[in-house]
């Protein structure tokens, strides 16, 4: 699901500046009172995709419905909800059009709108 961003197309790096996904990753853990797999058991890929503005992972373990913010920067990911993972995110090619591109929208939207 793709939404427009209010202001600006953001990762985890970005909300938490010297916040490792790991880091942010392992806190989550830590409140579900889950232990953090070895980091080198990779379950797969999972793919990050924009929601209302944010590159979002989904936890893709059935029927899980846990989710959390993606960084480019540490594009891992493993779910504080059940447990799942470790995975790499996969961001698309053209991360940096899709951005550009939705901007783009915004500040057309923002003009027509008269806001
Ligand atoms: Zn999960």
């Amino acid at each position: 699901m793709v939404s427009m961003p209010r202001h600006q197309i953001e990762e985890q790096h970005h909300a938490m500046p010297g916040v490792t996904m790991r880091e942010y990753l392992a806190h989550h853990a830590r409140r579900n009172r889950r232990d953090l797999p070895p980091s080198d058991e990779i379950e797969g890929p999972v793919h990050a995709e924009l929601y209302r503005g944010l590159w979002i992972v989904r936890c893709p373990a059935d029927p899980c419905a846990g989710a959390c913010v993606a960084s480019s920067l540490d594009p891992v990911y493993f779910c504080p909800d059940c447990g799942a993972g470790w995975f790499d995110v996969i961001f698309p090619v053209n991360k940096t059009a899709i951005a550009r591109q939705l901007e783009m929208w915004r500040v057309v939207g923002k003009a027509a709108s008269g806001n």
